[in-house]
């Protein structure tokens, strides 16, 4: 039975860690998170993240707009908020409505602000080895491997599904950790050879258990990202997981796996930004 990676307490320390170097700060760093309509999914996730940024010593607030606001009143929203010294991060929860043309928000977000990564700029330094801010969530999942003590330096890491917000970020970092990446998708033939051969899976597809426990390579690291609704209303993850823990030598839950990564890592990225923004890298 592999061992269990226990996102829960990783990103409760990263969050401790961020609170400590807040408080040794003569500012809170400033985070806006924006949100049009009233999603209920996407409301617990924002309750979360304001609790948690809260807790940390952030300076943080939600921005509500009502579901059918113009993309014009959104775009004089983010200007504002670019401009606003008191703030470090500013987060567009999506998906946006249908009126809303989500890259022109996402693109009119300040790169120096853009605490999600997702803004063309952060993601072209990424793709070209630049500093900038990174998507929160395979962030994480970098954090998570180290957690369990991945060997990354020549592994075969194999990334499933190749979405801008999470598959194609993650092939950039483990590369950038010098993995061997495969990237796998919709339309890869042989899906479950392609994953056996990893040493690092990491699943982002939004299957309910699409992963089998034969497609996991003995010994393997398996980082679920999928957060799927089951049949009976729990959540489930990409990775059918009674039949895979036995065979990985670690895996992470769902939930309690990459889930509360992402927010801890959201976290991370604004104090990041906050001390790029004064100049303060690396403090
Ligand atoms: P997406 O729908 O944008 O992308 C899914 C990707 O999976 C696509 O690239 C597609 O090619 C691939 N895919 C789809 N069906 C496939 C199949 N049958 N076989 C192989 N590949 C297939 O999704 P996303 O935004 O990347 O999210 C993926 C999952 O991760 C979702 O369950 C989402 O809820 C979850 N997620 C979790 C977090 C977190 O904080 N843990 C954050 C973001 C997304």
């Amino acid at each position: 039975m592999g061992r269990i990676i226990d996102g829960k307490a990783v990103a409760a320390r990263l969050r401790e860690g961020l609170a400590a170097r807040i408080a040794a700060l003569p500012f809170r760093p400033g985070l806006r998170v924006v949100r049009v309509g009233e999603d209920p999914a996407s409301g617990v996730y924002v309750r979360n993240k304001d609790r948690a940024a809260a807790a940390a010593g952030f300076d943080s607030a939600t921005i509500q707009l009502p579901a059918d606001c113009r993309e014009s009143d959104l775009l004089m929203l983010v200007e504002d908020l670019n401009i606003d010294p008191a703030v470090d991060g500013i987060l567009v929860q999506l998906p946006l409505p249908p009126q809303i043309r989500q890259d022109r928000v996402i693109a009119a977000i300040d790169p120096a602000k853009d605490v999600d990564g997702f803004h063309p700029v952060n993601a072209g330094r990424l793709a070209t080895q630049q500093p900038g801010l990174v998507p929160c969530t395979p962030k994480g999942v970098m954090h998570l491997l180290r957690e369990a003590g991945a060997r990354l330096p020549g592994a075969r890491a194999v990334v499933l599904g190749r979405s801008q917000i999470v598959g194609r970020p993650m092939a950039q970092l483990l590369l950038a950790a010098d993995c061997t990446v495969t990237m796998a998708h919709s339309r890869t033939r042989d899906l479950p050879a392609e994953c056996r051969r990893a040493e690092i899976l990491v699943a982002a597809v939004g299957r309910p258990a699409l992963v089998r426990g034969d497609w996991i390579g003995e010994g393997a690291i398996v980082i679920d990202v999928g957060i799927n609704r089951g049949a009976d209303g729990k959540l489930v993850g990409d990775v059918a997981f009674a039949e895979a823990a036995p065979r990985a030598a670690a895996i992470t839950p769902v939930p309690g796996g990459v889930g509360p990564m992402t927010i801890a890592c959201l976290l991370e990225n604004t104090l990041e930004a906050a001390l790029a923004r004064r100049g303060l890298a690396g403090a």
